[in-house]
């Protein structure tokens, strides 16, 4: 401790972002951080403002400091459109910095609610949280397509390494035109998720489910499957028996009935384009994207917090003509607490690691005490309900957090 603040060892990398979230952020620096831990971070500008004055290398410089440092928190960013192109007069529209920033950490991003009572979600079962886990590469989204007119015939055609081809009849548009679609995975890009998943299971000690469709995809589908299992098998069936959680694998379609039945409390990891609509159907049947928390974790074990949610433009402008906006900030609360909480386990600050269950605790407590932004009380079931500004409900944040520390 100096002055009373908890020292950090190791810097994490804060990435700065955008609009309102980008203006939650320093308050919440200045209100609820930086009083308590002597903060030590090393900070990159992922403004877009900044993106197209650096020709977005600030994003691969940031992502690179991720590797070398370990932890990282993440504001919401713009992903430029041609909206954006005008707006900010940009020189191109650079790519998603999410989609960057996950290229080069290899990473999976896992979505988790945040439970708060008065907040009920959807299904009355679900008691813990259930996150979730998407594949981010291949498969329909980078796909090869067409029309097919009537009388055409279409194979797969397979050129190996000695230019040798192996045809395999798909179909023959004898009676009627139609379509077909190639698509593609690769065994490097599944064991990078499996391990991801695998490995957050541990750290977080929850089991972890996969599911997919091999009986109708024999080949396809099995070998996710087979990846899966052989990598359990071999690296993590010992640490997890010791930690007493399982790895388990269904069909997709049993997947979704047992997980509407469960009280939740496992990772779910599944396939990209089920992973996008399972994604949206739980942070939906939870309740609300401003209490929705995401994780990009490494294979390797590096790990970039973030909100689920993005830079809440709409608030932000009403922000900009003077108006008070009630954002939530909770789930940048907690990409931040989650970050601190990582470095302290890896650098043995157990101070560190306690202000950030602490400043959780505070959030959490703060809600079921029926403080909250406009669209959560919408959702609340509490009687007394004080809606607040961002900046008071921070303040809100802090006299609970005072209180418990
Ligand atoms: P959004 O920023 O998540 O906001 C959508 C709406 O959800 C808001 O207008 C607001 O509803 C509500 N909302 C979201 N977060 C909230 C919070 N913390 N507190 C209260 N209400 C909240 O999504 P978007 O409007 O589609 O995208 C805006 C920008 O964010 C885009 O430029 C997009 O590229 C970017 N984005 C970034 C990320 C990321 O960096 N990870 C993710 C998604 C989107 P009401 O307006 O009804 O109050
Ligand atoms: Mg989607």
């Amino acid at each position: 401790m100096a002055d009373g603040k908890i020292m950090m060892k190791t810097p994490i990398v804060e990435m700065y972002g955008d609009e309102m979230t980008r203006v939650i952020w320093k308050w919440i620096k200045e209100i609820i951080i930086v009083p308590y831990i002597d903060l030590k971070t090393e900070y990159y500008d992922l403004g877009l403002k900044n993106r197209d004055e650096t020709g977005d290398r600030v994003t691969s410089e940031a992502a690179e400091a991720t590797k070398r440092l370990g932890v990282a928190v993440k504001c919401a960013t713009i992903t430029p459109n041609s909206q954006r192109m005008t707006e900010y007069g940009l020189h191109e529209m650079w790519k998603s910095p999410n989609g960057t920033i996950r290229a080069i950490l290899d990473g999976t991003v896992f979505r988790t609610p945040i439970i708060v009572r008065g907040i009920d979600p959807y299904v009355p079962t679900w008691k813990k949280p259930i996150p979730i886990a998407r594949h981010a590469y291949g498969d329909i989204y980078k796909n090869t397509e067409s029309i097919v007119p009537k009388g055409s015939r279409a194979e797969l055609v397979i050129t190996d390494p000695d230019g040798c081809e192996k045809r395999l009849p798909i179909h023959s548009f004898e009676n009627s035109s139609g379509i077909v679609q190639g698509v593609h995975n690769t065994d490097k890009s599944i064991s990078s998720f499996a391990r991801s998943c695998f490995n957050y299971a541990l750290e977080v000690g929850q089991p972890l489910w996969f599911a997919a469709k091999d009986t109708i995809s024999k080949t396809y589908d099995h070998r996710f499957k087979d990846i899966f299992s052989e990598i359990y098998e071999s690296e993590y069936k010992a640490r997890f028996e010791e930690k007493g959680i399982e790895y388990f694998y269904t069909l997709i379609d049993d997947a979704v009935a047992r997980v509407i039945r469960s009280e939740g409390g496992f990772i779910w990891a599944l396939k990209n384009y089920d992973g996008d609509v399972m994604s949206d159907m739980l942070a939906t049947a939870y309740g609300s994207l401003g209490l929705m928390t995401s994780v990009l974790v490494s294979p390797d074990g590096v790990y970039e917090y973030e909100a689920a949610h993005g830079t809440v433009t709409r608030h932000y402008y009403s922000y900009l003509k003077g108006e008070k906006e009630s954002t939530n900030p909770i789930a940048t609360i907690f990409a931040w607490t989650g970050a601190l909480r990582k470095r302290g386990q890896l650098d043995g600050t157990d101070d560190l690691v306690r202000f950030a269950s602490d400043l959780e605790r505070a959030s959490v407590m703060t809600m079921e005490e029926g403080v909250m932004d406009k669209n959560l009380s919408l959702l609340s079931k509490l009687e007394n309900k004080k809606i607040v500004y961002s900046e008071e409900f921070l303040y809100e944040i802090r006299d609970r957090l005072d209180r418990i520390r």
